[in-house]
C-alpha cells in the first residue's frame, strides 16, 4: 500500500488535467468548454503515423452465448470486478494509472476515444502490453444519443478503424459516449459496425467532476460489489491519487480487478 501510494505521488503530482467526460444522462458537472467535444482536435490524416509494428491483442476466450448486448455488470458469484476507463486526456496521467495498475497486478478495460488514439497512438500498444483490454469509445466523444443513425455509425467506425490500424483488432467492447447505455439507434449502429456487445457500468466514480481523491475512492468503494463494472477516466489527477486507495480497498474486500471479458466469461 505504501509503495503504491509513493508511486502515485511520484507519478501523479506533475500531471496536468485535460479532457472531460460525463458518460451519464445527468446534468453536466464539468466545464464543457474544456471538453474535447467542445473543441475537438482534428483527426490525423488517414494512414498517418502507423506504428512500426502492430501489437497483438491478448487471446480472448469466447463470451457466454447468452450474454446480452448491453453489459452493465458481471456475475455476482465470483470475487471479481471490472475497472473501466474512458481513454482520453494527458498521456502522463494515462501512463501513471497504467503503471499503478500493473504494480498491483490489476487488469482493466480502456475505452479509447478515436481522436486520443490519433494524438497518442503509442498508448494503444502500451495498454495491451500491460494485459489490459482495449475498446471503442467513439471518434469524438460527442453526444451520440442525439445523433442520426449515420452520424453514430461514423463515430463508431472511425474509432474502430484506428483500433484496427494500431492493434489489429477493433476490440470487443463499445461504450457509447456521454451515455451509460445505448439508445436503440446507437445499439443498431454498434451492431452494424461489428460490436456484439456494449459496455455500461453500475458504479460511477464521478472522477470527471474533480471531487478530490478521497471522494473518488469513496464513491467506488462504497458501491462496488462482486461483478461490478466501475466507470473511471483517464485525464484527471484525482483518479491517479485515488487509485491506490481503490486498489487497496478492493484487495481488503477480496475483489480482484480483471478485464471485462474475464469478468463476464
Ligand atoms: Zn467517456
Amino acid at each position: 500500500m505504501l509503495r503504491i501510494l509513493a508511486r502515485a505521488a511520484a507519478l501523479g503530482v506533475a500531471c496536468a488535467a485535460s479532457g472531460a467526460c460525463a458518460d451519464t444522462g445527468g446534468p453536466p458537472k464539468v466545464d464543457r468548454a474544456n471538453t474535447p467535444d467542445a473543441a475537438p482536435t482534428p483527426a490525423a490524416a488517414p494512414g498517418a503515423a502507423p506504428p512500426a509494428s502492430a501489437a497483438v491483442p491478448p487471446a480472448l476466450a469466447p463470451l457466454p452465448a447468452d450474454l446480452p448486448f448491453q453489459v452493465g455488470t458481471g456475475p455476482t458469484g465470483r470475487a471479481q470486478v471490472a475497472l473501466t476507463f474512458h481513454g482520453q486526456g494527458s498521456p502522463d496521467i494515462a501512463t501513471a494509472l497504467l503503471t499503478l495498475l500493473e504494480a498491483a497486478d490489476a487488469r482493466v478495460t480502456v475505452l479509447a476515444v478515436g481522436t486520443w488514439l490519433d494524438e497518442q497512438p503509442h498508448l494503444a500498444r502500451r495498454i495491451l502490453s500491460g494485459g489490459h483490454e482495449l475498446g471503442n469509445h467513439t471518434m469524438n466523444h460527442g453526444d451520440i444519443s442525439s445523433m442520426t443513425a449515420d452520424q453514430a455509425y461514423a463515430e463508431i467506425t472511425r474509432c474502430a478503424d484506428r483500433l484496427v490500424r494500431l492493434t489489429g483488432s477493433a476490440g470487443r467492447w463499445f461504450r457509447p459516449s456521454r451515455a451509460r447505455d445505448c439508445t436503440p439507434v446507437v445499439a443498431t449502429q454498434a451492431r452494424r459496425a461489428g460490436y456484439a456487445h456494449a459496455l455500461g457500468y453500475d458504479v460511477d466514480s464521478l472522477d470527471y467532476t474533480r471531487p478530490g481523491a478521497r471522494a473518488v475512492s469513496r464513491s467506488v468503494l462504497d458501491a462496488v460489489r462482486p461483478g461490478s463494472v466501475v466507470s473511471l477516466h483517464f485525464g484527471y489527477p484525482d483518479t491517479v491519487a485515488a487509485l491506490p486507495t481503490i486498489l487497496d480497498g478492493l484487495q481488503t474486500r477480496g475483489l480482484r480487478a480483471v478485464t471485462t471479458s474475464e469478468l463476464v466469461s
